[in-house]
């Protein structure tokens, strides 16, 4: 297939396209590197380097088999700060890409969705028919994207798959997570084992799990991608299917940074800080159903070797390659 990657000069998106890429699709990669890396982009594949309102039109023209739409903006604590910048950047951009894959008969579409939609769960693990109740902007907008995918699903026949992310971790060779401003866990922490932090914050240790700490579903980032890859085979016209993807069981803030210690062979140290608004004591997911609907199964769900993969990713830009 002829696929667009929105994005695809970002974490998540680069190791997507890389997928694609070796599974034989045709790839081509639009970003306007706010917040991407130009050097992300896989080997031979084009980048067109622009703002999706501005050409989604004209690159939509040329004919694709499908859209991967990755491109958001998703900082929590920017997003309840901003959320124009949110609710345009997200919603405003993704009804933009609709509208244009419309025009143009794009038949599918894989959107990158997120656990930030449930909010804070009744449940755990989480089903995708557990209540949607986010508590923060991020999470509203990608909602409000998923119900607008539905509708345009159900009255214009597009094949549409959401995919909604636990914590994605771990690197693929040299696509991995390198943000400007960086707020998650794994690659906070492997920044005071490189040296470029001085120690880690935990925010809270009076959670009801069994050390204090929050308990999340971490899931490697190729495990992750692969699940795309199967998502834009499997896409049916006129459906929106919406799926989880995480690997089932979860891990405290503490047993993190302990897997880290050993990978690394760094002290790493560590303060309790207070809670940080909006986090959930657990968010651990279901993912049977991605594993009955699309056959997919993730085969990378060894803490170590996820931290492992990170941190050879985190050495590798620390040593200037
Ligand atoms: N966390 C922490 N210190 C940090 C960053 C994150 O204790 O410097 C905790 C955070 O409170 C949450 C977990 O680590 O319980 C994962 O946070 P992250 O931001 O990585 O992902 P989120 O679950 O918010 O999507």
């Amino acid at each position: 297939m002829k696929l667009l990657v929105t994005g695809g000069a970002g974490y998540v998106g680069s190791v997507c396209a890389a997928r694609l890429v070796e599974a034989g699709h045709e790839v081509v990669v639009l970003d306007d590197l706010s917040t991407g890396h130009a050097d992300a982009v896989p080997d031979g594949v084009r980048l067109i380097e622009a703002d999706i309102n501005d050409v989604i039109d004209e690159v939509l023209a040329e004919g694709y088999d499908g859209v991967l739409h990755f491109a958001a903006k998703s900082l929590v604590g920017e997003s309840m700060e901003d959320p124009a910048k949110y609710w345009h950047g997200n919603v405003g951009t993704a009804l933009k890409l609709l509208d244009a894959m419309l025009a143009h008969g794009t038949p599918r579409l894989v959107f990158s969705s997120t656990a930030a939609c449930y909010g804070e769960p009744d449940e755990v693990p989480i089903l995708e028919t557990a209540p949607t109740r986010p508590t923060n902007t991020y999470g509203a907008t990608k909602l409000a994207i998923d119900h607008a995918i539905t509708g345009y699903a159900a009255a214009h026949g597009l094949a549409a798959v959401s995919l909604r992310y636990f914590n994605v971790a771990g690197a693929y060779g040299r696509f991995g997570e390198r943000h400007a401003t960086e707020t998650h866990l794994i690659p906070i922490v492997l920044q005071v084992a490189s040296g470029t932090r001085a120690k880690v914050a935990m925010y809270g240790d009076d959670y009801p799990t069994e050390d204090g700490t929050c308990v999340r579903d971490y899931i490697h980032v190729v495990d992750l991608a692969d699940a795309h890859v199967k998502a834009i085979g499997a896409a049916t016209a006129g459906e929106h299917r919406i799926y989880n993807l995480g690997n089932g069981f979860g891990f405290t803030v503490k047993q993190v940074i302990e897997a880290c210690r050993e990978v690394t062979g760094h002290e790493i140290p560590a303060d309790v800080a207070p809670r940080r608004a909006g986090d959930p004591a657990v968010l651990v997911a279901s993912s049977e159903k991605a594993r009955t609907e699309l056959g997919w199964k993730p085969e990378r769900v060894d803490l170590a070797g996820i931290v492992r993969d990170a941190w050879e990713f985190t050495r590798s830009r620390s040593q200037g390659a």
